[in-house]
């Protein structure tokens, strides 16, 4: 069993540290929006880990292109936020995970859970966080699901507890 809250809170701020210090730091707001009676679940922390430092480095990558991003028009205004949400629905915990970077495109939603998709330039994306994740929450009876709009992201993982 794994405390869901405290590693959360541990996880979210490694991934954070890891994608947003370094070399082209950007700032985010990290909202955690903890249910303080979610508990535990079973996953042993390496694999929590992976699922919520993946999902995050996905949402700071998104966040960081559409700073990048000439294009759009709020380039200016714009500010990066994270919110991580758990809620105990009963028998279940509800994990979700929402970046208000440029969304997912219909045409690409499809595939994003494919081993080896990606649509990162270079070296950039390997293409195997979300098949990676998907599979570690399945192997735990588990589902991962994505709603995605154009200035929204939010990936909800749903384990029982
Ligand atoms: P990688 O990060 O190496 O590209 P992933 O399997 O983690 O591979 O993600 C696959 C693709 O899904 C990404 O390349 C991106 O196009 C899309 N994606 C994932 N998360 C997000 C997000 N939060 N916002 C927008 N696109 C995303
Ligand atoms: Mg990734």
């Amino acid at each position: 069993p794994t405390p869901v809250n405290p590693l959360i809170k541990e996880y979210v701020n490694l991934a954070y540290h890891g994608m947003c210090a370094g070399k082209n730091p950007i700032d985010v707001d990290i909202q955690l929006d903890m249910d303080d009676s979610v508990g535990e679940v079973e996953m042993n922390a390496e694999d929590f880990s992976r699922v919520i430092v993946n999902l995050c480095n996905n949402a700071f990558d998104a966040m960081r292109e559409k700073i990048l991003d000439k294009h759009s028009e709020s380039t200016d205004s714009y500010k990066p936020r994270l919110t991580v949400r758990t809620q105990n629905t009963g028998r279940e915990v509800a994990i979700s995970i929402e970046d208000n970077g440029p969304g997912i495109p219909e045409e690409v939603k499809d595939k994003i859970m494919q081993p080896f998709f990606t649509t990162k330039k270079g070296t950039a994306g390997t293409g195997l966080g979300l098949s990676i994740t998907n599979d570690i929450i399945k192997a735990h009876g588990g589902s991962l699901d994505v709603e995605s709009e154009p200035g929204k992201t939010v990936f909800t993982i749903t384990l029982s507890r």
